[in-house]
């Protein structure tokens, strides 16, 4: 597993049992599958493993499990929960649980500190980018949200940053949030959601892992969207439309595309229309998100009958839309509220 993102030493929290034994120094190797399996069960000492021997204990006694903790808790009246999670450096990501109608719950989770792609409408976008996230800092989240409610079935890297410039980061904590002996978090209920880094698509497309794929869509014409999304201006419309497609012949998956409707700027018939016609070759669902409000940012929540509009004409274009459920607006916990501390964008509805 690479640690190239990070200089400092993983908490046990990032790490798969094999790495737990060597990290550790436990033997017989097993060790390292009892210590994996005691964090997913929400242990937060080593005092707590029973089943380690009582040398071990003593030995690993006050070593930290965690690298992070939670600072604030703040929840909804429609049930969302925001973590404001404080790491070992000082800086602070937030985290959050989304419960839908059928009370199913989703961790959306952060992989940067601030965010580097500058999207005009999201919060984090205004605040800058400090730094990658570690494994255990990310597996943490998923943690520290678990010990509220139990745990998550689905996830989404939805939070704060950009998951694709974070990918290693990513790919390991998706290995040890999906493990049999641990969370077991089925693949098929995990979502990465990029902005568009193409080349980090055809990475994942190439080399897995096998998980869903959500694309910040917003604008389907490139004038539009390099005003909103600077990263179009170095991967545009046609370049993002290829590696979708690249990504769509070797997953078979059908993607998600974003688009946050905002209110003067693309909830116009003309956006919709060509973003319908951007979208015809690739099978995909869209959620639309009316635009959440952002304090210091330039533009208004949409009006319901332009939301509407909007979705009747991608729906007569024959392309499957769904209207995000507005969640977590009571924690600043819904798209592009993010960023209190320094932070993102959440709010996510996978029909499947
Ligand atoms: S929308 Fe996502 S990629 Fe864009 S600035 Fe916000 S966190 Fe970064």
């Amino acid at each position: 597993m690479s640690q190239e993102h990070t200089a400092r030493t993983l908490a046990p929290t990032g790490l798969l049992p094999q790495e737990i034994a060597e990290a550790l120094a436990l033997r017989p190797a097993f060790r390292g599958k009892q210590v994996f399996k005691w964090i997913c069960s929400g242990a937060l000492s080593f005092e707590e493993m029973t089943d380690l021997p009582a040398a071990d204990r003593a030995r690993l006694s006050g070593r930290p499990l965690f690298s992070s903790a939670v600072s604030e808790t703040l929840e909804s009246d429609d049930g969302s929960v925001k973590l404001k999670i404080r790491l070992s450096d000082g800086a602070a990501v937030e985290a959050v649980l989304l419960t839908d109608a059928d009370g199913r719950m989703t961790a959306c989770l952060s992989t940067q500190v601030g965010c580097p792609m500058g999207c005009a409408f999201c919060k984090t976008g205004t605040l800058g980018f400090l730094r990658n996230l570690g494994t255990d800092e990310i597996v943490e989240q998923y943690l520290h949200l678990a010990a509220i409610r139990g745990r998550p079935s689905n996830i989404v890297y939805m939070g704060m940053g950009e998951p694709l410039l974070n990918i290693d980061a990513v790919r390991a904590s998706i290995a040890i949030l999906s493990h049999p002996d641990g969370f077991c978090v089925s693949k098929r209920k995990i979502t990465i959601s990029t902005c568009g880094i193409v080349p980090g698509i055809y990475d994942l497309a190439d080399n897995g892992p096998h998980v869903r794929l959500a694309i910040s869509l917003t604008a389907a014409t490139d004038e539009l969207r390099n005003s909103l999304m600077p990263v179009n201006r170095t991967w545009n419309l046609a370049a993002l439309k290829e590696a979708l497609l690249y990504y769509q012949s070797k997953s078979g998956d059908r993607i998600t595309l974003e688009a946050a409707i905002m209110g003067g700027e693309n909830s116009d018939i003309a956006s919709a229309n060509a973003m319908a016609d951007w979208i015809s070759p690739i099978s995909a669902q869209v959620n639309v998100i009316p635009w959440n409000p952002v304090e210091g940012l330039p533009y208004r929540e949409p009006s319901r009958d332009a939301v509407r509009a909007f979705e009747e004409v991608l729906e007569k274009r024959g392309i499957n839309t769904v209207r995000r459920a507005r969640r977590g607006r009571g924690v600043s916990g819904a798209c592009g509220q993010l960023g209190d501390t320094l932070g993102a964008a959440c709010d996510y509805t996978d029909e499947d």
